[in-house]
């Protein structure tokens, strides 16, 4: 079986951003997704395309198939009591905020003690990325999961 739309794929990978090590599966569980569905970022998934269990491959992702470009203008204040993750916030600790397109990661800026200056890009904006990745499972999505449009168990999600 190869990697195709609606096949759920377990895998262990090593993300680095030049030298610096960014996050790795080594040691935890495989993380697992729904092949075809956009969950992960869009070089990765171009590059899991046919491939079958066991195969081990590097692949280097340019920041606009990756996270996108960064832009020096998306900076907010944001009352500090929004943001969730942590109860004392510092500059360059990643916080998550609720917004009406839902969750996302951003990054503090300064925090004072009500409001924060928070940087809307996403951490890994602007970044070239490389992942070494290992094929660890590869089978048939349910119809849930398709459904969903994304993996449930192991790696996934879990509701
Ligand atoms: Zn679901």
């Amino acid at each position: 079986m190869s990697i195709s739309k609606n096949k759920v794929v377990q895998f262990h990978y090593t993300l680095r951003s030049g030298e610096e090590l960014i996050e790795t599966s080594a040691g935890k569980d495989p993380a697992a997704y729904l092949h075809g569905h956009s969950n992960v970022i869009p070089g990765l998934e171009k590059a899991m395309e046919g491939k079958a269990v066991g195969d081990e491959f590097d692949v280097d992702v340019k920041s606009a198939d990756a996270y996108g470009e960064r832009f020096e203008d998306r900076q907010q204040q944001v009352p500090i009591k929004h943001l969730q993750g942590a109860k004392r916030w510092k500059a360059g600790m990643v916080a998550m905020v609720q917004t009406d397109k839902g969750a996302r990661q951003v990054t503090v800026v300064k925090a004072g003690l009500k409001h924060a200056t928070v940087d809307l890009n996403h951490p890994l904006s602007g970044k070239d990325l490389s992942f070494s990745v290992q094929i660890v499972d590869i089978r048939d999505a349910t119809e849930e999961e398709a459904s969903h449009g994304h993996a449930h168990g192991v790696g996934g999600h879990q509701h």
